[in-house]
Formats: structure tokens, C-alpha cells, sequence
């Protein structure tokens, strides 16, 4: 396995939409082997979610996952989950606004709103199809890392610019008040 480099915000490979990955190719050890190499990059820099477009690969394949001990664990546990070609239908018109980063945005938060509830509707890394229904934290990271399949980045989803904050600033003038 390898820790692959990020692709940073105006690299244009954040902004093409990922190409499906076949089914039939899921077992192939490229995928497999890119499968790994995400989640090892997401746990090597605490990310909670990587998509292949951030390392690189225009393909519809994300990762999520957040422990006990991250920064957002106190929402919501998210046991690791690996999605290939997820389909994303909102189940709840309801959003909310809540704090997010991005490893292809470094050291930068904002607001974000986000539907509250999602279904998802994907292929798992053994190329058996899921089916499940998401809420709150995880819905939140899945509409993030969905996004970047379809070439779309947090900051496209602000209302505004005001809360957006570095990282420093974020922590010492606006963590506390959103605990
Ligand atoms: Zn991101």
C-alpha cells in the first residue's frame, strides 16, 4: 500500500466529473489496490473522507470514515465505509449548517449546509451492491465526498463566505461556540 499525494484546490482533476468504475472491474487489482491506497492516505491525514478524485484518479469511489479521538468524533462514530459509483438521493428536504474542512483545502473551515437525511445507493469493495439510509454526521461527509465525484468542493456549497476561517482562527474563535 502507498500514501498518495492530494491533489490541492485548482488542480483540475477536483473539477471533472469521475467516470462509473465497471462493476465487472471492481475485483481487478488496480481498484483493489486503489481502494487501500485511499484509505490509508485518508487515515494518514486524518481525514475524515477522501474521494479518488483527491489522489488523483477521476473515479467514483470515496472512502469516510471517523473514529473515536478525531476531531469529529463527538457528533457521530462513522465506521469505515467504502462506496464505488454511490448514487445520493436526499430522503428529508430538511439542512443543516455545520463546520467542514477538506484535505484538497488545507487549513480552511466554513459553514456548509447539508441534508440532514440521504439514501445511498452504491457498490461496496466487493462489488456487492448497498443499500442503506444515512443521517446527520456520516449523511453530512457522504454529500461532501459525493460532491467531489461530480466535480464540487465545499465552497461551492456556502450561503456565504462570512464563517470561512483558517484553521487557527477557526479553533480559537469559533470551535467552543459550536460544540
Ligand atoms: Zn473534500
Amino acid at each position: 500500500m502507498s500514501i498518495l499525494k492530494i491533489a490541492k484546490l485548482g488542480h483540475p482533476v477536483l473539477r471533472d466529473v469521475a467516470k462509473p468504475v465497471p462493476v465487472e472491474q471492481i475485483p481487478n487489482a488496480e481498484i483493489q489496490r486503489l481502494i487501500q491506497d485511499l484509505i490509508e492516505t485518508m487515515r494518514e491525514y486524518g481525514g475524515v473522507g477522501l474521494a479518488a478524485p483527491q489522489v488523483h484518479r477521476s473515479l467514483q469511489i470515496f472512502a469516510v470514515e471517523a473514529l473515536a479521538g478525531s476531531e469529529q468524533s463527538q457528533r457521530k462514530e462513522t465506521p469505515l465505509t467504502l462506496l464505488i459509483n454511490p448514487v445520493v438521493t436526499v430522503t428529508s428536504e430538511r439542512m443543516v449548517e455545520d463546520w467542514e474542512g477538506c484535505l484538497s483545502i488545507p487549513d480552511l473551515r466554513g459553514l456548509v449546509p447539508r441534508y440532514q437525511e440521504i439514501r445511498v445507493q452504491a457498490f461496496d469493495p466487493g462489488g456487492k451492491a448497498v443499500n442503506f439510509q444515512a443521517s446527520d454526521f456520516p449523511a453530512r461527509v457522504i454529500q461532501h465526498e459525493h460532491d467531489h465525484l461530480t466535480g464540487k468542493v465545499f465552497l461551492d456549497r456556502m450561503r456565504s463566505f462570512e464563517s470561512l476561517a483558517f484553521l487557527n482562527e477557526f479553533n480559537k474563535y469559533w470551535h467552543q461556540n459550536h460544540e
